[in-house]
């Protein structure tokens, strides 16, 4: 039978099958790529789901190294610890109190479950009574006074076992601050993987009510990026690799892949991303009102992310799709 026109490409032909579809895949996702953010709090025995982020729990310590070590077995090779302290001051002075929730599990995880790579979140918004960032000078975050808070948490994280450390406050400088208090106590092999280029999103709603650190006043825009702009994140990625970086993130993810995929082109260092709280609600809610496939959708999703050019998600889908992936 004769075409009646030319079709020399057809590019269904790398289609015909999931083999062959597999054979040609250019993007793969892998458990190998994830990091589970767990949320602890003071107390004992406690596992409560966080309201807006269903499958997600506030854990005391010892809920957080049994769901460490469940982590573990999934192949999931990372967890990053946030908590909610035990009191709040001005100063936020709980984020580097070797008693608190944080650095308690952080500690506790490294014993029982050495081989996972532990990364602290280093910020003040969840330890201060005002749920900013930093220290304040009238209504403003003073930069340069809250770098040496950071050094502290840092340090206090590091001397816990945290194998990476995250700085997610946006203070200008924060990465070398943290380098060098790291490296003046020792900790040269402690690694920094910077939140590099963090925007005030709407998407972190629901994480507020998870780590309680929605701010009393005001909002976080004089600190975090204006989401309408990419050549200020090359900026910050810039001087974030200038002062000792070693991964870049990106947060969040979905609303910013061509960000992602502007930082990946531009730099040779390891890129993460931060798939946040309003987008795995979003996903949650959707599924839970069967909306959508929510397999289907988080795979999807997070490959999108992977395809953008992010090495690293740091997902709250982490320990489904580990078990999907597994199959
Ligand atoms: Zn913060």
């Amino acid at each position: 039978m004769e075409n009646s026109f030319e079709q020399k490409l057809r590019p269904r032909r790398m289609r015909i099958n999931e083999n062959v579809r597999a054979m040609v895949r250019e993007t793969n996702i892998s458990v190998k790529d994830f990091v589970y953010p767990i949320f602890v709090v003071p107390g004992e025995n406690i596992k409560e789901e966080i309201p807006s982020m269903p499958g997600c729990y506030h854990l005391s310590v010892d809920k957080a190294v049994e769901l460490a070590r469940e982590i573990s077995a999934l192949g999931i090779p990372s967890v990053e610890v946030f908590g909610l302290p035990e009191y709040k001051d001005a100063i936020g002075s709980s984020a580097w109190d070797m008693t608190s929730p944080v650095q308690r599990a952080i500690q506790a995880i490294k014993a029982k479950v050495p081989e996972l790579v532990i990364v602290g979140d280093v910020c003040l918004c969840q330890y201060t009574d005002h749920g900013h960032c930093g220290e304040l000078c009238g209504h403003y975050v003073d930069n340069d006074a809250t770098l040496k808070h950071l050094q502290k948490v840092a340090v206090s994280q590091a001397e816990a076992g945290a194998d990476m450390i995250a700085p997610s406050d946006m203070m200008d400088g924060r990465v070398a601050a943290i380098r060098q208090a790291l490296d003046d106590k020792g900790f040269i092999n402690t690694s920094i993987m910077s939140y590099a280029v963090k925007y005030a999103s709407g998407y972190y709603g629901p994480f507020r009510d998870a780590a309680d650190s929605a701010p009393q006043f005001g909002d976080r825009r004089a600190y975090q990026m204006d989401p309408a702009n990419s050549r200020e994140a090359m900026k910050e990625v810039e001087l974030d690799l200038a002062e000792g970086a070693d991964i870049i993130m990106v947060k969040p993810a979905l609303a910013y892949l061509d960000v992602v995929r502007q930082v990946r082109d531009s730099i040779n260092r390891p890129v993460a991303v931060y798939n946040v709280s309003g987008e795995y609600a979003m996903v949650k809610a959707a599924a839970a009102n069967g909306w959508i496939d929510e397999k289907r959708i988080v795979l999807e999703t997070l490959t999108s992310m992977k395809r953008a050019g992010a090495d690293i998600i740091i997902t709250y889908h982490a320990i489904d799709a580990a078990k999907w992936l597994r199959g």
